[in-house]
């Protein structure tokens, strides 16, 4: 198994009471109160234990919502039960008849039929992980996991477990000398056996723990066939790594356009002199059906996640709907703007519910202090930036257009007052309004790298740096001990700019090339992201 590339840094999992440990040449035996996972402490180390824990972590994690609304479907075959949507439109529900339908299934069709329903689709699905009798024989005995001590497997984009995903990684699990060890953590002592895991310099079994620690929040997944790797992105901070279990080779280009910068207007009346987007009040927004269309041809083409940007965003007026647009098919919504008003709005609390992250631009202390005041208000309505139910604030800066002391004083205001606030730093982009426009404070020395691994060590601070900023700094970011891994980003070749004013699709939004021209009738675009 092999981390072919990280952004950011992984996901802490602190609420989970399981942990997966490896062994190296320690045995230990297993032990459990049958198949319930719960309360009291449990071990399993040996392959058959091993193997039921996981089946039942399946079960937990897919057969729960899953088997009611599919046997809603059951005449019609499989329908994705996790979009709303979907199902109502297809079956001319109202929102109630499609919620009593989710939990009326169950006695509609009765227990047997689920269970036959579960059974049919995992002999399908992992036959060469568990036998049929194993899987009937563990469905009928309704084995317990407590959901502290349940593995979130990651699921792909309409929802559902990623099979192939699980198959490789239980595979490993149940094979390599791994141990699971779960059980009671309220009273804050290790597990018993947890003096039994040892350390190894294997990469491939460090890969694996660093790929069960990323994978403990809640994971999507998509696999990239080209590249036999798969990408994984966590929801709640949008930590994203790419991972494959059997190729080596360095992925170069996706398959998939993983990330999508969204134009959605061209106004803003900001007045930037140095707007690469020439962004003007008399900017037009793009029309909501071509977003509509654009957001299908993204979710079929697998991205999983779109930056929406402009032109400043929150001039459209259908910011809400198109993040809501883009959350139904389940994909991760992030917007940025210079709208230090933006909770003043009378759609504050559902824009923070609905998006996932919101990068405010900022090039000083007092524009920082306007993103902290609005941090104060969502707190107000009782939403926790960062929280599961409410979008992640960013504040994102271009270091070239500061002085090193404004930039250190912003750091040191962040680190102060705006705690776990993530920084994203950009390289400035000479195109647009921005290639007349030179700024006198363009960095001449490597001091602010030292500036951000003084702030990320010390201070925890975690900072994200563009693929502009990385190019023109490369060798000493290295240099200075940065992650060659963290710092992909290859315009085109793993994400794109899809412009919906004009409707073309580019390799990034500040490419000079023409583009490729849509007609909004295309069912992805794969084809025009191959091209980059
Ligand atoms: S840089 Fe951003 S905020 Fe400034 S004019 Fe352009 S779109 Fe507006």
């Amino acid at each position: 198994m092999k981390i072919k590339s990280i952004r950011y840094g992984f996901a802490n999992n602190s609420s989970s009471a399981h942990s997966i440990v490896f062994l190296g040449n320690n045995k230990i035996k297993s032990h459990s109160e049958g198949s319930d996972y719960g309360w009291d402490y449990f071990t399993l180390a040996d392959k058959e234990s091993k193997k039921k824990y996981l089946l039942l972590t399946l079960l937990r994690n897919d057969f729960v919502d899953f088997v009611p609304h599919t046997a809603l479907t059951e005449k019609s075959g499989w329908i994705n039960p996790f979009n709303s949507e979907e199902v109502i439109e297809k079956y001319n529900l109202t929102r109630d008849e499609f919620e009593k339908s989710k939990y009326g299934a169950r006695a509609e069709y009765g227990e047997e039929i689920m269970k036959k329903i579960q059974s049919n689709y995992l002999v399908e699905e992992y036959k060469d992980i568990f036998s049929k009798e194993f899987i009937e024989n563990t469905i009928n005995e309704k084995g317990y996991i407590d959901h502290q001590s349940i593995i979130y497997l990651p699921k792909n984009l309409n929802g559902t477990v990623n099979n192939k995903f699980s198959k490789e990684l239980f595979s490993i699990l149940i094979n390599e000398n791994f141990a699971i060890l779960g059980g009671n953590d309220n009273g804050g002592d290790n597990h018993p056996d947890a003096e039994y895991s040892a350390l190894s310099k294997d990469k491939s079994v460090m890969t694996t723990l660093k790929v069960l620690d990323f994978i403990g929040s809640n994971v999507l997944c998509v696999y990239d066939e080209e590249n036999d790797d798969f990408v994984l992105q966590a929801t709640n901070s949008g930590n994203k790594i790419r991972v494959s279990f059997n190729s080596d080779l360095k992925t170069t280009k996706s398959s998939i356009p993983e990330l999508i910068d969204l134009k959605i207007t061209d106004n803003c009346s900001y007045g930037c002199t140095f707007c690469y987007q020439s962004s003007t009040k008399e900017g037009k927004h793009a029309n909501f059906e071509n977003i509509k269309k654009a957001i299908l041809m993204l979710s079929n083409s697998r991205t999983m996640e779109i930056a929406i940007g402009g032109g400043e965003p929150t001039t459209h007026p259908d910011l809400l709907a198109i993040l809501k647009e883009i959350k139904t098919r389940n994909m991760l919504a992030c917007f940025t703007t210079k709208n230090f008003k933006l909770h003043e709005r009378p759609d504050f609390e559902e824009i923070l519910k609905t998006a996932n992250s919101i990068a405010f631009s900022c090039n000083s202390v007092s524009e920082i202090q306007n993103v902290d005041e609005i941090m104060d208000a969502a707190r107000n309505i009782g939403l926790y930036p960062g929280s599961r139910d409410c979008a992640q604030f960013y504040i994102q800066m271009i270091p070239e257009l500061m002085s090193d002391k404004m930039f250190s004083e912003s750091l040191e205001f962040i680190n102060r007052e705006m705690y776990d606030t993530p920084v994203t730093l950009l390289g400035y982009k000479d195109f647009g309004f921005g290639e007349k426009y030179k700024p006198k404070n363009r960095f001449k020395t490597s001091e602010w790298i030292d500036n951000i691994k003084y702030h990320s060590k010390e201070n925890n601070i975690k900072f994200g740096i563009d693929s502009v900023l990385v190019s023109k700094w490369e060798k000493e970011l290295i240099e200075k001990g940065v992650d060659p891994m963290a710092l992909v980003g290859n315009e085109g070749k793993f994400s794109c700019y899809l412009d919906a004013v004009t409707m073309k699709v580019h390799k990034s939004s500040f490419s000079k090339e023409p583009g490729i021209q849509l007609t909004g009738e295309e069912k992805d675009i794969k084809k025009e992201f191959a091209t980059f």
